[in-house]
């Protein structure tokens, strides 16, 4: 099959003129198109980025340049480079993602920072993470802080697979992923820390035309986009000890409306962190004593 503006099959084109191509098909959706498609080079030929840098006139054969232009063809499409390649990296782990799990974003590295803020790097305390997805922010958390328990949820099956695999991979222990809604897995457990990235997209924000690839479950939650927080803040409580913290990631204009919500439940010491562009990203608190 021919695509418009690339190759025939049985022309053989060097990595820079496959590159330059792909950028320019790329343009359009990405906003690292240079990045994307040697992220996607490097992948169809099995060779590092660097060694893409060093042999820019290396012909690609036919194969290799079906493998790479498919792929181009996927993330011209709209699909995340992570689903492509299915793998993303967050807090120096190479995660894998599916179709079933969110692509960790560099923004919720900052949940992870402040949890860990709390954490004493010898304390053995218990740690709930709710949807958690890839298992990103519990992984982070678990191997950082070894003796600590971590527990996830999930309600997705397929992602808590993923999650599972990944702590697997990375060799990790002290994490207990747990198939179910929210606090639901753990009713009648006790926590020192709960944090979660919910999802907290408006139903109708059109931003979600763009994450279409994505989990709607994972980012869209109802006409306010606070429904998975109302949720969290009417039942986190119970899964806290008197002294515990809630750390909730958000949207950067819904600071006012987390604070207002968390108040009316009862929770108290509210308080909110900006991220290093300065948006307002993690809310804190504690549940009323
Ligand atoms: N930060 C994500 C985005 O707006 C949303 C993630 C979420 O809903 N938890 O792309």
């Amino acid at each position: 099959m021919l695509r418009e503006g690339f190759p025939a099959l049985n022309e053989f084109i060097d990595i820079e003129s496959a590159l330059a191509q792909a950028v320019a098909s790329l343009e359009p959706v990405s906003e690292s198109p240079r990045l994307d498609a040697e992220l996607l080079l490097a992948r169809a030929l099995d060779v590092s980025r660097s060694y893409l840098f060093a042999h820019p006139e290396d012909t690609l054969d036919p194969a290799a340049s079906e493998r790479f232009f498919s792929v181009v063809d996927r993330r011209a499409a709209g699909e995340p480079i992570a689903y492509i390649t299915g793998e993303r990296e967050f807090w120096s782990m190479n995660l894998m993602v599916s179709p079933a799990t969110l692509v960790p974003r560099p923004e919720t590295e900052l949940l992870v920072e402040r949890a860990l803020m709390l954490i004493p790097r010898k304390a053995n305390m218990r740690i709930l993470d709710l949807g958690t997805g890839s298992g990103a922010i519990a992984l982070a958390i678990a191997r950082e802080r070894p003796l600590c328990e971590i527990i996830a949820t999930d309600a997705s099956a397929e992602a808590l697979a993923i999650a599972r695999q990944n702590a697997r991979q990375l060799d990790v222990a002290n994490v207990v992923f747990h198939h179910g809604n929210w606090t639901d897995p753990v009713r009648g457990q006790q926590f020192n820390l709960v944090v979660s990235n919910p999802p907290y997209v408006r139903a109708d924000d059109p931003q979600l035309k763009t994450l279409r690839h994505e989990p709607a479950s994972a980012l869209a939650s109802g006409s306010d986009g606070l429904d998975a927080i109302r949720h969290i803040a009417a039942t986190a409580a119970d899964t806290l000890t008197d002294d515990g913290t809630l750390m909730l990631e958000h949207g950067s204009e819904q600071q006012q409306q987390v604070a207002d919500i968390l108040r009316r439940c009862g929770w108290t010491e509210i308080e909110c962190v900006s991220d290093y562009a300065g948006l307002p990203r993690v809310t804190v608190a504690r549940p009323a004593k």
